[in-house]
């Protein structure tokens, strides 16, 4: 994310220091400059700030507390309020409450009674997921029936967790919307999403969904950002329920993983429009010049992926430069444009490169 955002940046000729925990990272490899330190050094984060214009940041894991630290007046347009609502599912949640859109049923759990009185309410199959720290579905339970409760208690040790209804929804969708210190907002198209294994594997945009739905799904992300008083990204995951009701799942305060079809489907791509939020400048219109589909590239998939390649010239390619291929890591990103993208879902599928998401698939999501 970190090197897409810092591509987009050197474009408008911005130069880019970069502070991540590992060496030669992928933004690293791109930057003018890069720190190696843990997001919580403050030492490392004052030698940033003090060569740095504007600071931005594109993971929500970082620490509020040593961003806040910084002495020297840089620059951190999105603030470190949305780190603290986003690091926190409880909050985040009740922010969305607040914001008076929809959120999935949820209750705070921080002990086993909890659990047990919240499945009273809540029912089976409900989620317990940890408040904290969790990502791509870690840190997360079903709970179809009694018998699961006693699992409970293992995510528990990790802290406070919240219980959701599990939610049979039609389909997942996401929007991405980016808003300026002078209130100023721009949304992108609304993607569809497509989980495997509760990480994502697909996004397709437009998102086949009616109008009026679009419409609901785009007004509710403009209400959260400008509740939240966003500067910079907010991502905003939904669930699209039969009749067309759309409950929040998740937030994120940066550019994300379903938005990178916007590289090169849309006028504006989410990368560069949250550069132009953090600086300042104005902000990029964001049609679609084409419908499109985004195809993760695990670790599983990047040796076909690479070979695969030479006889694929409307695969537009973005391979990261992290280290290790491992299974399940996000290695890189396909978009492919084109008029028809049921067309292009099939011809990814002939591919066979993602056979495990799509040959099994009811084997291996176990969400659904
Ligand atoms: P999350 O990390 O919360 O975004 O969850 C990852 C994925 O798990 C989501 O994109 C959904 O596919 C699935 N999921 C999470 N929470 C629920 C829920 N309450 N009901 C149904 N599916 C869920």
């Amino acid at each position: 994310m970190g090197r897409m955002l810092a591509l987009a940046a050197r474009n408008l000729g911005f130069k880019i220091a970069v502070l991540d925990p590992t060496p030669n990272s992928p933004c690293g490899q791109i930057a003018d400059m890069e720190i190696t330190a843990p997001f919580n050094d403050v030492e490392a984060l004052q030698r940033l700030a003090k060569i740095s214009d504007v600071l931005t940041f594109e993971f929500e894991n970082i620490d509020a507390d040593a961003l806040d630290q910084l002495t020297g007046n840089p620059y951190i347009p999105q603030g470190t309020d949305i780190l603290r609502i986003t690091q926190d599912r409880v909050l985040e949640k009740q922010a969305i409450e607040k914001s008076g859109v929809k959120v999935v049923p949820f209750e705070v759990i921080a002990s086993f009674e909890d659990l047990r009185q919240a499945i009273s309410k809540l029912g089976y199959p409900s989620v317990l997921k940890t408040a904290r720290g969790g990502y791509d579905g870690k840190g997360q339970l079903v709970i179809r029936d009694k018998g699961d409760l006693a699992k409970g208690s293992e995510l528990l040790s990790h802290g406070v967790c919240v219980l959701e209804s599990f939610i049979p929804f039609q389909k997942e969708i996401s929007v991405i919307v980016t808003r300026k210190l002078d209130g100023s907002i721009r949304v992108f198209p609304v993607a569809e999403n497509i989980h495997v294994n509760n990480i994502l594997h697909q996004s397709i945009v437009p998102a086949r969904i009616n109008e009026n739905t679009q419409i609901h799904a785009i007004g509710s992300a403009v209400q959260l950002a400008e509740s939240l008083q966003v500067v910079g990204t907010l991502a905003v995951e939904m669930f699209l329920l039969d009749q067309d009701d759309i409950l929040v799942n998740e937030l994120a305060p940066r550019p994300h993983n379903s938005g990178h079809f916007s590289i090169e489907a849309c006028e504006t791509s989410q990368f560069e429009q949250h550069i132009r939020a953090v600086c300042n400048w104005p902000l990029g219109h964001t049609e679609l010049h084409s419908s499109a589909v985004m195809v993760n590239v695990l670790g599983q998939h990047l040796e076909p992926v690479i070979k695969a390649l030479g006889n694929e010239p409307d695969w537009k390619v973005h391979i990261y430069g992290k280290r290790e291929a491992k299974k399940d890591r996000k290695m890189g990103h396909i978009t492919v444009l084109g008029e028809h993208p049921m067309e292009i879902l099939e011809m990814l599928n002939q591919s066979n490169i993602w056979t495990e998401q799509t040959g099994d698939k009811k084997e291996k999501v176990d969400m659904k």
